[in-house]
C-alpha cells in the first residue's frame, strides 16, 4: 500500500490486502503461540535476525503485524509494535533508552496514570524522570545533562488540553541527540507528531484508535528519521553491544533492514523479557477500530466543539477547557499542530465546586460514567476522586486538576441528544 496515500484511505487499508491462501479481505485473527519454521535453516536465521518473521506470538504475530503496520503508515512512521497496553506502551519507549542512572525530561501535562509510572515505578528501577512545565520549550533544555536519553509529552493532555510546542521541543532535543517521545492518544489524525520532528509517538490503542472501547492495546511508531548513531553515548542501548543478543550493537545490526534499530530492540528485547504482548483478538479488534477512526474523530470533534460552546453560555459553569475556548500561545499551538478538529475532549468547572460536579456526574442518563477516553459513547468523569486520585493535591494541579473539574469525552452520538442530558444534568447539579 502506498504511503503517499491520505489517512482516511491508509486507516482502511494500509498493512493488508488480503490473505494469500484462503483470500480473506478481513483479517484474520491468527489465534495461535507459535509457528512452524520451514526448516532448520529457517529457523536459525529468524532467530540471528537474518529474516524477519515469525517465532513465537510474545513477540510478532500476523494480526497484530497488520494493525502495527497500518499505525505506522498513519504516522508516517517506519515500523511499530503493538502492546498490551497504552501503559506498556509508554514504559517500553522509556525503557528501549534509559536504564538505571539514566534520565528522561518530562513535560508535567500527563495522564495520571503516566505520571505515576515515571514519579514512582521508574524511580524505583533507577530512571529519574524530570518533569518541566511545557509551556516554555526551554524548560527541556536547561534540564538536560549528559545522561539524558529523551523527551517526553503528549500531544493534547487532559485535563488542560493546552497542546504542547512539538517542533520547538523536538528541535532542542536534537541539538543534543535527544529524541522526543510524543503520546498522540488523543490527537489520532489529527496530528502527525513525527511531521513536527519526534522520533517516536506512542499511543494508548484502548481510545480513539480502537474507538469502542472493548480493548486495551498499545502501540509504538518509529518514525525512522533519527540518527540514535550521530552521537553514541548519547544513546549507550542501542551503540553499544547487548549481552542479551550475542553482543549485538542495534544501530549496526539493523543496516541491512533499515532505520528500525530502536523499535527492533523494542520487540526483540523489551518484549521478549518484559512480555507485555497483545492478544491476537485484540489487534483484530484494535484494526477494526482502526478502519473507522478517521470518520469518528471528525465527529468527535464537531460535537465537542458544539459543547465547548453550549458550555461557554451556560450559567454556573465557570470555565470551560477547550482548546476554541484558549487564546493566546496555546491557541496558536491548537492551530498550528491539531488539523481538522480540536479532539474530542471537553473539560469545565463548576461555580458549585467538588459537591456540584458530583450530583452533575450522578444525574448523567446518556453519558457513561466511566475512566475512559476515546470511545464512541459519550464518557464523563471527576478526576480528582478518581484517575487522579493516587496524586496529592500539588501533583494533581500540577496535571491542571483542580478539585471541581469535570472532564467529557464527547462521543459519536447525535448531538442534540448529548446537549439534552448536558442540560438535564447541569439543572440538577445547581
Ligand atoms: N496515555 C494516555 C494519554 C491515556 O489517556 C491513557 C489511558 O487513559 C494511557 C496513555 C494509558 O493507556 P492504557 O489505559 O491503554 O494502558
Amino acid at each position: 500500500m502506498s504511503q503517499t496515500m491520505r489517512p482516511e484511505t491508509l486507516a482502511v487499508h494500509a498493512g493488508w490486502r488480503a490473505d494469500p491462501t484462503t483470500g480473506s479481505v478481513a483479517v484474520p485473527i491468527h489465534q495461535t503461540t507459535s509457528y512452524q519454521f520451514r526448516d532448520a535453516d529457517h529457523a536459525s536465521a529468524m532467530f540471528a535476525l537474518q529474516e524477519l518473521g515469525n517465532i513465537y506470538t510474545r513477540i510478532m504475530n500476523p494480526t497484530t503485524d497488520v494493525l502495527e503496520k497500518r499505525v505506522a503508515a498513519l504516522e508516517g512512521g517506519v515500523g511499530a509494535l503493538a502492546v498490551a497496553s497504552g501503559q506498556a506502551a509508554s514504559a517500553f519507549a522509556v525503557q528501549n533508552l534509559a536504564r538505571a542512572g539514566d534520565n528522561v525530561v518530562s513535560s508535567t501535562a500527563l495522564y495520571g496514570g503516566t505520571w505515576n509510572l515515571f514519579a514512582n515505578t521508574l524511580k524505583d528501577l533507577g530512571i529519574e524522570v524530570r518533569f518541566v512545565d511545557p509551556e516554555d520549550p526551554e524548560n527541556f533544555r536547561r534540564a538536560t545533562d549528559e545522561r539524558t536519553r529523551a523527551y517526553y509529552a503528549e500531544t493534547l493532555p487532559n485535563p488542560k488540553l493546552e497542546v504542547f510546542p512539538i517542533a520547538e521541543v523536538a528541535a532542542i532535543g536534537r541539538e543534543f541527540g535527544v529524541p522526543l517521545i510524543m503520546d498522540n492518544t488523543a490527537a489520532p489524525l489529527l496530528c502527525r507528531p513525527i511531521d513536527h520532528g519526534a522520533a517516536i509517538v506512542v499511543y494508548s490503542a484502548t481510545k480513539y484508535l480502537g474507538g469502542h472501547g472493548t480493548s486495551i492495546g498499545g502501540v509504538i511508531v518509529d518514525s525512522g528519521n533519527f540518527d540514535w548513531a550521530a552521537k553514541p553515548e548519547r544513546q549507550p542501548l542501542l551503540n553499544t553491544p547487548d549481552p542479551s543478543y550475542h553482543g549485538a550493537v542495534w544501530t549496526e545490526a539493523v543496516k541491512p533492514l533499515g532505520p528500525i534499530a530502536y523499535i527492533l530492540r523494542a520487540r526483540v528485547i523489551l518484549l521478549r523479557d518484559l512480555g507485555a504482548a497483545l492478544s491476537p483478538f485484540n489487534a483484530f479488534q484494535l484494526i477494526q477500530g482502526v478502519e473507522t477512526v478517521a470518520l469518528r474523530i471528525e465527529r468527535h470533534c464537531a460535537n465537542a466543539q458544539r459543547v465547548a460552546e453550549f458550555l461557554a453560555g451556560r450559567k454556573g459553569v465557570t470555565r470551560v477547557i477547550h482548546p476554541s475556548q484558549q487564546s493566546g500561545a496555546p491557541r496558536t499551538r491548537a492551530d498550528r499542530y491539531l488539523k481538522g478538529g480540536y479532539g474530542g475532549l471537553v473539560g469545565f468547572e463548576l461555580e458549585g465546586g467538588v459537591e456540584a460536579g458530583r450530583r452533575f456526574i450522578d444525574a448523567l442518563q446518556l453519558f457513561y460514567h466511566v475512566a475512559n477516553i476515546g470511545d464512541a459513547r459519550s464518557l464523563a468523569i471527576h478526576p480528582a476522586s478518581t484517575t487522579h486520585s493516587q496524586l496529592n493535591e500539588a501533583e494533581q494541579r500540577a496535571t491542571g486538576v483542580s478539585p471541581g473539574y469535570v472532564r467529557l469525552s464527547i462521543g459519536i452520538e447525535h448531538i442534540d441528544d448529548i446537549l439534552a442530558d448536558l442540560d438535564q444534568a447541569l439543572t440538577a447539579a445547581g
